[in-house]
């Protein structure tokens, strides 16, 4: 029988949290980054179900890692409309020339995973992670081919991820629905009573509050291989775990409909999104958890600058356990509630109960048509610009 391969550290997964992790460790501690393994099931470009909405956060965290995202094929919305029943207001960037960057997941990941190997870190793709358990020394990482042995794990391996089995048995928790698809613009046709909607402006409408959704449908402008198309999607943070459960496809469908579209149109494709939890466990001994693994924002499923942001707080964690000799990571809770990214999140989740436990329309309208002007001021403050703080 081979021993297995050792390494200081092994990355699980390489979306956006894995691979920012092992880019800040590039700057911050070099020498480490060349002893990291960064383990992907799949092989780039890899389909991943998203919007692809990524805010100015998400373009703030990739300058910080010298990274441009103009490079990447992508939509740039220049309004984000927050509607109930179709009304309500108009948001964009205070300090940049739109509200947010839409990509397409397997180009923005593909591009990301190369910039990674340009600057020297090694990943290795077709290599599904089956279990992680720590030994009293090390962290053995089994995978579909083969055993390694790890100082240090990151579990960078999404919602479902198999790392966080060994760090959070609780697992079942704190996890939002989502459907998306794809669909061609219906430009020129007439929308069936709502106002319609711009082709080069983002809609998220909460209109479905009342549905018992706890989220909203989205309607972004999109495009594939240069071409226009439109994302649609629902999404259901279930921060109410007592509240009744809404028809998702069924809902959706409707309100696409009112716009044209009918389910002959398009497939719906599902995916979680975990959602941040102060109170959830985010370390063990050897093993930490970043991205949707550790959990991201549960008002809006934001997970694109959650995952970047996690890169960081991680690299940091892992330079300092190697200077300490202590794996540990005893302090990983404290780095992640400490920073910025954490605050944010904490405040998402709170917004997220607040928001979606009002399910009657009367106090949704007021909300979102009269207080709109609070809800911006609330949104930009608090939400999102956590990059800022
Ligand atoms: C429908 C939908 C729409 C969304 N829209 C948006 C949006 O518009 N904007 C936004 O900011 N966020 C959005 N999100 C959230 C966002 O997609 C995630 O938060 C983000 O992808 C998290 O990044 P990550 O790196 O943690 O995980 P992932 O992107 O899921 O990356 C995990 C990686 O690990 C690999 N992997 C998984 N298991 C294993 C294993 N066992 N072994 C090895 N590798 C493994 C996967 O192949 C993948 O490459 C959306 C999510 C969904 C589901």
């Amino acid at each position: 029988m081979s021993l297995p391969s050792q390494h200081d550290i092994i990355i699980a997964g390489s979306g956006p949290a894995g691979l920012a992790t092992g880019l800040h460790l590039l700057q911050r501690a070099p020498e480490l980054a060349q002893r990291t393994l960064i383990l992907e099931k799949a092989r780039h470009p890899r389909p991943k179900l998203c919007a692809g909405g990524l805010l100015p956060d998400a373009v703030t965290r990739l300058e910080l890692l010298n990274l441009d995202i103009t490079e990447v094929p992508h939509v740039k919305v220049p309004w984000a409309n927050f509607t109930f029943q179709g009304r309500g207001m108009r948001m964009t960037a205070d300090k940049r020339d739109y509200a947010f960057y839409v990509i397409r997941r397997h180009e923005f990941d593909a591009w990301l995973a190369s910039k990674a190997r340009e600057r020297g870190l090694t990943l290795q793709e077709e290599t599904k992670v089956l279990s992680v358990r720590h030994d009293g020394n090390g962290v053995i990482v089994e995978t579909d081919r083969g055993d390694h042995y790890a100082r240090a794990v990151v579990g960078a391996d999404g919602a479902n991820s198999v790392v966080r089995r060994a760090v959070q048995p609780e697992s079942s928790r704190n996890v939002a629905r989502l459907l998306e698809v794809l669909v061609h613009p219906r430009n020129g046709e007439a929308p069936k009573g709502p106002p319609s909607h711009l082709p080069d402006e983002a809609y998220f409408e909460f209109g479905c509050l009342p549905y018992n959704i706890q989220g909203y449908v989205w309607d972004f402008p999109t495009q594939e291989g240069g071409a226009p198309r439109r994302c649609w999607g629902i999404y259901d943070s279930r921060v109410d775990v007592k509240g009744d459960r809404g028809d998702l496809p069924n809902t959706l469908n409707e309100f696409m409909a009112r716009y044209g579209y009918t389910p002959a149109d398009y497939t719906l494709q599902a995916h979680p999104v975990r959602w941040f939890d102060a109170h959830a466990t985010f370390s063990a001994p050897g093993i930490v958890l970043a991205g949707d693994a550790a959990g991201v924002d549960a008002a809006f499923g934001e997970g694109l600058s959650p995952a970047l942001g996690y890169g960081e707080i991680v690299a940091d964690a892992l330079a300092d356990a190697f200077a300490r000799e202590d794996f540990s990571f005893s302090d990983y809770r404290k780095r992640v509630l400490g920073h910025s990214l954490g605050k944010a999140l904490r405040t998402r989740t709170f917004t997220a109960k607040m928001l979606f436990s009002i399910r009657h329309p009367g106090i949704q309208r007021l909300l979102w048509w009269r207080l709109n002007g609070l809800l911006h001021w609330y949104i930009n403050r608090f939400v999102i610009n956590w990059t800022e703080r």
